[in-house]
């Protein structure tokens, strides 16, 4: 089999669905590139852009984190809180939650559970502006 079947699945509805050459992940522990017949894993990922490669065609979605599973017969799901394809990313609204966490940081205490949270959102805000700028 020469192409793998790839599917981006969030609470939300899957926003990414088809047949692809390859996939590049950013796993927890490390860079990943999946061709097909790649073994069966499971690994978590940060929050990153997925990299989906076709003919002549390169996809780009931002995912908020989740877990990358490779089956046998090159079957690739993603799982993931939230995913938005790169033409989907509502760049204005990405600026806007960037500077909020950013003044959340400002504002509040290092050791709080707040200020992790904000660390987050100013991740997944960065992440988006990231992917659609790609
Ligand atoms: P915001 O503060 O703008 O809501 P957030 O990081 O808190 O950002 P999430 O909780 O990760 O947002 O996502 C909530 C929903 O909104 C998800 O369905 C996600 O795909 C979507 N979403 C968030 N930000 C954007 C964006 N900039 N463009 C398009 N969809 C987005």
């Amino acid at each position: 089999m020469n192409t793998i079947s790839a599917s981006i699945v969030t609470p939300n509805g899957t926003v990414y669905e088809g047949n692809v050459h390859m996939i590049s992940v950013r796993a927890t522990g490390g860079d990943m590139g999946i061709l097909p017949n790649h073994i069966p894993i499971v690994a978590p990922l940060k929050i990153s852009a997925v990299k989906l490669k076709s003919e002549g065609i390169d996809e780009y979605v931002a995912v908020s984190g989740g877990f990358v599973e490779v089956r046998r017969g090159s079957v690739v799901t993603i799982l993931t809180e939230a995913a938005e394809r790169k033409e989907d990313i509502d760049v204005e609204r990405a600026q806007l939650a960037k500077e909020k966490a950013q003044q959340r940081l400002a504002e509040l205490n290092e050791k709080t559970a707040e200020y992790q949270e904000a660390q987050k959102e100013l991740q997944r805000a960065e992440n988006r502006l990231h992917v659609a700028s790609l």
